[in-house]
């Protein structure tokens, strides 16, 4: 088992880069915690499987070190590293059967055959295999074929950690969710560092403990699932975490005032002094929609709005508004009144992030 660094990692898959958009990764800085349930998460091309990849030998990186337990293990390959890895679709051996499947990766390194069977009663327990163990994998669906790839990567009590490259893609959603509890089980009882890749906030907020987001070849954030809603450290944060994700406002600090285009916002004097004091002119408000105060009659501080519309989803509804010319989204509970036509809104202070350059800046409220 192992502390995984990542020290001025970076990567590109071009022979001769110019810019970071030619970086896959972009150099980064990185520890994964011994025994952590970790998720990555990020949108499709965001440099996720190229990171694993790495980090299990398959990839040579461009530059920078990786290091288990402090020690650099650029020179090793894959099989010397000790790291199992599960990839999207299955990687099983059709001919074999799910007992021999299972077996495989302790076999390979000489397990004792009485600990074998242990360990593959015990794994296809788990997974509910149990009633397959003799049936020749390509006779399996293709559920169950991912099972057993799962199973081979689960396997093995050596490993230094266990990669997930989107393995539920193909599993059906019902299962889908069984699988994942299945795996913060096994976490739980094995203690192994698992670092699980998805592009799915609910699966990363299921299974991890700690997500690290990525963004164009970088983490911008790692941190809870609560610090990721209530803390987003870049406006990609904001704005992939949450559903609906994070409204954004471009700000301007006019004649004392904090200007959203034409519109002046209702903001304290530390919201202000922080705008007016940001040293670029790219400057943005963020605030989820669950945070956003909706009234359907003028308060004190209120900003009027016009109602777009409301999505009613059960519990909650979503309201569309425009404030000046800008779109909003406010989430409001069942108990509150919809508003119709229009609505007066409040931003309350301490539930405001500011972002200069996309990333965020304390604001000192006093
Ligand atoms: P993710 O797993 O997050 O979807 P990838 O790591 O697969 O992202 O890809 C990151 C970037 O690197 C993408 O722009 C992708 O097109 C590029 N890329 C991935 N694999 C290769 C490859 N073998 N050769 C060239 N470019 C690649
Ligand atoms: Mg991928």
């Amino acid at each position: 088992m192992a502390e995984i660094t990542l020290k001025a990692l970076a990567h590109t898959y071009l022979p001769d880069p110019r810019s970071p958009e030619d970086y896959a990764i972009r150099e980064m800085d990185h520890v994964w915690h011994q025994g952590g349930a970790y998720a990555l998460l990020g949108p499709s091309g965001c440099g996720k499987s190229t990171l694993l990849n790495i980090i299990s030998g398959l990839l040579e990186p461009s530059s920078g070190e990786v290091l288990f337990d402090g020690e650099v293990v650029n020179a090793l390959p894959p099989e010397a590293r000790n790291i199992a890895q599960v990839f999207q679709f299955p990687v099983i051996y059709d001919t074999m059967t799910v007992y021999d499947n299972l077996a495989f990766p302790l076999r390979n390194v000489k397990t004792p055959e009485a600990r074998v069977h242990e360990r593959v009663m015990e794994v296809a327990e788990v997974l509910e295999l149990t009633a397959q163990l003799k049936r020749k994998a390509k006779n399996l669906t293709a559920d169950e074929k991912q099972k057993v790839s799962m199973g081979r990567g689960l396997v093995r009590e050596d490993v230094s950690a266990i990669l997930f490259d989107e393995p539920l893609t193909v599993i059906d959603p019902q299962l889908k969710w069984k699988l994942r509890r299945k795996l913060k089980e096994i976490h739980q009882r094995f203690e192994i560092t698992m670092v699980y890749v998805t592009h799915d906030q609910l699966e990363a907020s299921t299974f991890a403990d700690k997500i690290a987001v990525m963004y164009e070849g970088q983490v911008v954030q790692f941190g809870t699932p609560r610090e990721l809603f209530e803390r987003p450290n870049h406006t990609f944060v904001g704005y992939f975490i949450g559903s609906p994700g994070m409204n954004f406002l471009e700000v301007t600090s006019r004649d004392g005032r904090v200007m959203a285009g034409d519109i002046e916002l209702a903001v304290g004097q530390g919201v202000h002094d922080a705008v007016a004091g940001a040293r670029s002119t790219h400057i943005k408000l963020g605030i989820r929609p669950e945070f956003i105060e909706v009234h359907d009659a003028p308060v004190e501080g209120g900003m009027e709005a016009r109602v777009d519309h409301a999505q009613d989803l059960g519990t909650y509804s979503i309201v569309y508004l425009t404030l000046g010319s800008i779109a909003l989204k406010a989430r409001i509970e069942e108990d509150q009144v919809t508003p119709t036509g229009k609505a007066w809104l409040r931003f309350p202070d301490e539930r405001l992030g500011l972002y200069v350059d996309e990333y965020r800046v304390e604001i000192d409220h006093e």
